[in-house]
């Protein structure tokens, strides 16, 4: 690879202004779990503080000696010689200190059946799965493919795989029969864990018919599939192969032991959602990725597990789901809400209704669910009494300035429902906004603030979490100055870092460690404020170069998104013969236009007085949907196949595989 020396034109353009900056609150800040000196103590000792932050979030079976092993870099072992078992974190030592009266999970279905799992109860139900899939043969090291809705048998399930040491690859339950098959194949998984089907939008949609068809074709390692009864819709079913979790798990026994697994022991499979390329299929072990999730999950969210609701909107089938529905949250004893359905079901005020029942305090979603809800308007979660919400996250993509006030004012805000459709009393100090930078490979947060000490910007991520070691860098791998933007790197091990690409370690060295030297390269440009600040720009696969400036999405995206007409936007370059590239814009539409009124011309002027006119858009399409995977992010590429003219390509791991066919018939007709 030839490096170009660094010119003005390699760093990112830096575009948008924001001058916005709240402070955090005093009164919080008294009661807050975490404070600066957790910056000083990572800094004097960054090792040491990793150790003692593993002792305080997890019990270990033995002690360890080492904290972290980089002898064979890229590949870490953290915490190697001690040993500890995941669900016993989890569960077992929550109810042996007495808390095993506290809910663990809130479940809420779709339809509106609930059901709760004291930790005593939950487990119990993970002590059953145990002891079945044993009984099925299923061992330490053996992989096991889930494909489940957001039901709590899914979080049964992954913490009966981490007790008896098998490795859980869990499959998104919107993904295709092929999807699963060629998961299951990468993994040679032995037990695969489904249901009949769920719920979405209140009709049943099935899942055990996609897994059917991944096992029709023989070649595949699967000896057992269990099927979980939820929707109750007829299933087709192949004996000696199905067997029904009431029939297995319930009915197994209760007593199980778990016995410790070393720290470095596979944790988890999860392959990434594929918006840059082919999914990759992420390894996590247990010890660091369990301390840094932990440890995390308490100083993001200032977790007071004996009086918070925490909500984390993320399906499993997404890291989030894992990291911050599953293991953190339990390991730190929480309560938590599990919701299974879509926002918008039987109305659009369904979370807000939810937040209000369980008295939800610590709230913590993506972007493209808060702009959604924006489109959808205020007077919904006016409606509403949200006083009880004190923290509220986000995750999955750079928030826009606009969502991220509107998060503040409206949801964060929320003193008790107004009358007559007037917006109710405002809190004098609303609830701290918390911007996480993570990946699926970082296995927890990477960058974000603390709520009780850090001042926040509308739109940045702000600060590395203590003892991680995030920069950004310009083409030759030198720290960027203040106000420049450049290439987001680690420049340390830290203890959730994936240990590699499951059967490709080469893959593992190219994607993330050859970029620069010694560097863990993420994918994503970023750039740093006057004050040192961090904003995420998006991924520098995407980043346009028009005219020899190197523009971001996000900047143009977040620009289009505070005009009162656009909810969404997705901008893309297509190729240009006089610029290299144009930026071209698609929109989803807050309203519709007036008559005679230019969207186009009006939005283009919005975009140059916003940001200057080389941002400007080509052209802007209005579309009814963007294509994004379940985790909600947008596909550019498959945008930018279309901008230049081509057959999107692999749109497998999208949430709607319809909006592709719809955007592009939208663009013949117009
Ligand atoms: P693939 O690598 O296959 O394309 P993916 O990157 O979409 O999959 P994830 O690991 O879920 O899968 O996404 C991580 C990416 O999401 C980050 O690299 C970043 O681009 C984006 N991201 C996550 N959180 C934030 C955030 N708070 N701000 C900005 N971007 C974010
Ligand atoms: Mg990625």
């Amino acid at each position: 690879m030839t490096i170009q020396p660094a010119t003005q034109s390699d760093a990112l353009a830096n575009l948008l202004r924001e001058d916005r900056s709240f402070a955090p609150d005093a009164g919080f800040a008294a009661n807050a779990v975490a404070d600066a000196s957790r910056y000083g103590a990572a800094a004097a000792d960054r090792l040491g503080y990793w150790a003692s932050r593993a002792r305080e979030v997890l019990t270990w079976e033995k002690d360890f000696t080492q904290v972290l092993d980089w002898s064979e870099a890229p590949v870490a072992r953290w915490f190697a010689d001690g040993t500890l078992n995941a669900a016993y974190n989890a569960l077992d030592r929550h109810v042996e200190n007495g808390l095993g009266d506290r809910v663990a999970i809130h479940f809420e279905g779709e339809p509106g059946d609930t059901r709760s799992y004291t930790y005593a109860q939950l487990t119990e139900e993970v002590k059953k799965a145990a002891n079945a899939f044993e009984s099925l043969g299923v061992a330490k090291g053996d992989r096991v493919a889930v494909y489940l809705p957001m039901i709590p048998e899914a979080v049964i399930t992954m913490l009966a795989c981490a007790r008896i040491g098998a490795i859980h690859s869990v499959v998104f339950g919107g993904f295709s029969a092929e999807a699963l098959r060629s998961r299951i194949d990468d993994a040679e998984a032995k037990l695969v864990v489904t249901a009949d089907g769920t719920f979405r939008r209140g009709k049943p949609s099935p899942l055990k018919p996609a897994v059917d068809q991944a096992l029709a074709e023989s070649g595949h390692t699967v000896q057992n599939v269990i099927v979980v009864k939820r929707n109750h819709q007829d299933v087709a079913w192949t004996p000696g192969l199905d067997r029904w979790w009431h029939e297995t798990v319930s009915t197994a026994s209760a007593e199980h032991t778990a016995v410790a697994h070393e720290a470095e022991h596979p944790l988890f499979i999860l392959y990434t959602s594929g918006t840059t390329g082919k999914p990759k299929g992420i390894l996590h072990t247990t010890g660091g990725y369990l301390v840094q999730g932990a440890a995390t999950h308490k100083d993001t969210f200032d977790l007071h597990p004996e009086t918070d609701v925490y909500w984390c909107t993320a399906d499993v089938g997404w890291v989030t789901g894992h990291s911050y529905v599953t293991y953190a949250p339990l390991v730190n004893g929480a309560t938590q809400v599990i919701y299974e359905g879509t926002p918008d079901c039987p109305h659009q005020g369904r979370w807000w209704e939810i937040v209000e029942k369980y008295g939800v305090t610590i709230l913590y979603t993506a972007p493209t669910a808060i702009r959604t809800f924006m489109k959808w308007g205020r007077q919904i979660p006016d409606s509403h009494d949200l006083s009880s919400l004190r923290v509220l996250g986000s995750v999955g993509e750079s928030i826009n300035p606009e969502a991220w006030m509107w998060y503040r004012e409206v949801i964060g805000s929320n003193n008790g429902p107004g009358t007559d459709g007037a917006p109710g009393p405002r809190k004098e100090h609303p609830a701290p906004i918390v911007d996480t930078w993570w990946q699926t490979e970082t296995g927890a947060h990477m960058i974000a603030p603390l709520p009780g000490v850090t001042a926040t910007k509308p739109g940045s991520a702000q600060v590395p979490v203590p003892g991680i070691g995030v920069d950004v860098v310009d083409e030759m791998g030198a720290p960027v100055p203040n106000g420049q933007g450049g290439f987001l790197v680690i420049r340390e091990p830290w203890p959730a870092m994936l240990r590699g690409i499951w059967g490709d370690m080469d893959r593992y060295q190219d994607t993330y460690w050859s970029r620069f030297e010694h560097m863990y390269f993420a994918g994503d440009g970023a750039k740093r404020d006057e004050d040192g600040d961090i904003w995420l720009l998006g991924r520098v696969d995407d980043v346009m170069n028009v005219s020899g400036h190197r523009l971001s999405t996000t900047e143009i995206e977040s620009a289009l998104v505070s005009h009162p007409l656009v909810a969404e936007a997705a901008v893309v370059g297509a190729k240009d013969e006089t610029t290299g590239e144009a930026v071209v814009a698609f929109v989803i539409l807050r309203t519709t236009p007036g008559e005679g009124e230019d969207v186009e011309q009006v939005l283009r002027a919005h975009v140059a007085k916003e940001i200057g006119p080389i941002a400007k858009p080509r052209h802007i399409l209005a579309v009814p949907e963007l294509p994004k995977t379940r985790s909600g992010k947008i596909m550019r590429r498959l945008l930018k196949d279309v901008a230049e003219g081509r057959d999107p390509g692999d749109a497998t791991t999208l949430a709607d595989p319809t909006v592709m066919a719809q955007i592009a018939a939208d663009l013949r007709k117009g």
